[in-house]
């Protein structure tokens, strides 16, 4: 382990291969005008190797495109894959930055030690996000709510089809230009609950971002589709009880006296976003409770009018406030409910961060460009 530090600290040095059919300007900025969400991506990847005789080596930046692997390749088998999410953001200045990209740092690491991956050190994911942004700078958007999405992603590359871990593995970013997640401004969205699914269990891999748990998750999205919501809420695997969260993003229920409530289980994975926003909450003097939260308690607190708002919150959306919860046999709220106050007050003060728009007194953002 000692030596696959001291490895990491030395070698730093990425190579550059340019993309020669790089996007023109035009090009580009006719992409820009409405990239939506992962369809568009940039000129440029990271692709570091990781063998288990040489550690991490030959950090690259290239041209994005296909990656050519073994039919065999693990990953396509078994899953053992990890992945993150993160944004960069363009300030008023020009400048670009990115928000607690360290916390995805440690998070990727903690993920890799659930899927039985090489840990890579927090220093080259740093130091990756910071060459694919410098190469790519122009696909920063400048406009509202836009941002360049970065995918960091790891996986098992190794040809064998025997079952353990695979001793081949490529870690990999590439960017996407996203557009502002409510285009239209905020909509806050109707929400089903999954009683006949869980995403994950106790001693699975919930806490860890992982493919294999979103490819759980589809088809209670699909339920929740014809349910017509745009989300679907899990409840714990073995009691189907209590909340833990949505297929991508955690989820808050707002007390009447401000006090931000959120489940907590072993199976739930560990938002920053939700982790920033409890912050910016305690900031103000409200309290905040990360405990066990029963549906029966959503439901019979938000009859009371004891729970007066509720948001799901993650780096893609950052805020989306729920309207309605919506299960087989009972629904909390109204479809058409306004946002909540506290609910919106909360993500325009995070995007004003994200954004440069007020001071960072927490230190959160890194600077990408310089
Ligand atoms: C990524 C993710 C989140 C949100 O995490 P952020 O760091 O806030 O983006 C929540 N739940 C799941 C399952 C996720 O994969």
């Amino acid at each position: 382990m000692a030596i696959q530090l001291q490895m990491a600290a030395q070698d730093l040095h990425f190579q550059t291969f340019r993309n020669e059919n790089a996007k023109s300007k035009e090009e580009r900025d006719a992409l820009l005008v409405d990239p939506g969400f992962g369809k568009v991506f940039t000129d440029h990847m990271v692709d570091i190797c990781w063998s288990d005789k040489g550690g991490w080596h030959r950090p690259r930046v290239q041209p994005y495109g296909p990656i050519s692997m073994d039919p065999a390749a693990a990953v396509l088998h078994y899953s053992q894959e990890v992945f993150e999410g993160l944004k960069a953001y363009r300030h008023a200045d020009g400048s670009v930055w990115s928000f607690r990209p360290e916390a995805n740092a440690y998070r990727m690491q903690r993920s890799a030690r659930r899927l039985a991956l090489p840990e890579l050190p927090v220093e080259y994911f740093l130091e990756s996000i910071k060459q694919l942004v410098r190469n790519d700078i122009d696909w920063v958007p400048e406009s509202g709510e836009q941002s360049l999405y970065l995918r960091p992603f790891m996986f098992a590359k190794e040809a064998f089809l025997g079952v353990r871990p695979a001793n081949k593995v490529n870690y990999y970013v590439i960017a996407s230009p996203a557009g502002a997640y409510f285009p239209g401004g905020v909509a806050p969205v109707s929400i089903w609950l999954s009683t006949d699914y869980a995403r994950a269990g106790k001693g699975g891999t919930g806490a860890a971002k992982t493919g294999g748990n979103y490819a759980s998750s589809l088809v209670a999205q699909q339920e929740a589709y014809e349910n017509g919501c745009a989300q679907v809420l899990f409840l714990d695997s073995e009691e189907g009880l209590y909340l833990e969260e949505l297929g991508g993003m955690n989820v808050v229920l707002v007390h009447k006296d401000g006090t931000l409530i959120t489940p907590e289980s072993s199976s739930i994975l560990e938002g920053i976003t939700l982790d920033s926003i409890l912050h910016l909450a305690r900031d103000r003097g409200l309290a905040t409770e990360m405990r066990r939260v029963s549906i029966h308690e959503w439901r019979d607190e938000a009859a009371s009018g004891n729970i007066t708002e509720a948001f799901a919150c993650g780096t893609a959306a950052v805020v989306a406030p729920i309207a309605q919860l919506k299960a087989a046999n009972f629904t909390i709220g109204d479809a058409d409910a306004p946002a909540g106050e506290l609910t919106m007050s909360l993500r325009q003060e995070l995007l004003d961060i994200q954004y440069g728009r007020l001071p960072d007194p927490h230190g959160w953002m890194t600077r990408l460009d310089a």
